[in-house]
């Protein structure tokens, strides 16, 4: 019966979210899959996490649209989130129900879960609030190099700081609705500090190994392939090809939850 509540409720959302232009067709898809099993088989408590994350980065990826201008043709994705976007941000949270699926009684399954969430949380609060930092971000590998708001590995103080406050948001709710009483406050600063390392984390792997590419026409280094904004081909400059920005985004995550799970 939950199942199909879950199935409702992931249908309702991935509806409303794709009418809001905040997920493409393939993404409202995604959405409606990893939803009905998050809803679905979690429950209520499992859904306030997830559409927290969900919501709020819907939000931000709207809000302070003219410090924005120009950074869309850096990203590989404007702001309808499609499925591999989806899946990047929401895969591990979904191994993790599973987890709990099979294990009911162990807490593993929900802390893995609120780990992951604050982890693609603190790291898409940092993109999206970062470029209200007043002054360009540095390269995380070389904190004396400043780079173009919107590069890949660029942070930023107010982007650091969005992050923090992105990953406490969810270890403050995971700590709340717990279904287990064992979580206590030890939790909500381990989850809050593993989501923050998470995003820094992403930023890192940005700056080396992630696939980026270089636009002839704009001499300007983008995530967007094989076309940039402006139509052109873009090369390939650095980075694996395969490491797209959403195994970034999946392998933050699951940093996020490996690490909660390992110090716990
Ligand atoms: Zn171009």
């Amino acid at each position: 019966m939950q199942l199909l509540y879950g199935f409702l409720l992931a249908i309702v959302i991935a509806t409303l979210a794709y009418r809001a232009r905040s997920l493409s067709k393939s993404g409202a898809v995604a959405a409606m899959f990893i939803g009905t099993i998050i809803f679905g088989i979690g429950g209520w408590q499992w859904a306030v996490l997830l559409l927290t994350f969900f919501i709020t980065s819907s939000i931000l990826s709207r809000a302070f649209k003219n410090r924005k201008q120009g950074l869309n043709e850096k990203f590989s994705k404007g702001n309808e989130r499609d499925a591999g976007q989806v899946f990047g941000n929401g895969g591990v949270a979904t191994i993790f129900v599973l987890v709990h699926a099979l294990y009911p009684e162990s807490t593993v399954g929900w802390v893995g879960f609120a780990a992951s969430l604050a982890a693609v949380n603190a790291d898409t609060w940092a993109t999206e609030l970062g470029v209200l930092n007043p002054t360009p971000p540095r390269m995380i590998t070389d904190l004396r190099k400043r780079v173009e708001k919107g590069t890949s590995g660029g942070v930023s103080l107010f982007g650091t700081f969005a992050s923090l406050l992105g990953s406490s948001l969810i270890a403050l709710l995971a700590v709340l609705l717990s279904p287990s009483d064992t979580l206590n406050a030890n939790y909500f600063l381990l989850i809050t500090v593993a989501g923050l390392a998470s995003s820094l984390f992403d930023s890192f792997l940005g700056a080396t190994v992630q696939a980026m590419y270089f636009c002839p026409t704009d001499q300007k280094e983008t995530e967007k392939h094989p076309l940039h904004t402006c139509g052109t081909e873009t090369v390939h400059l650095r980075g694996w090809t395969w490491l797209t920005n959403d195994w970034v985004n999946f392998a933050c995550g699951a940093f996020g939850a490996i690490i909660t799970i390992v110090t716990f």
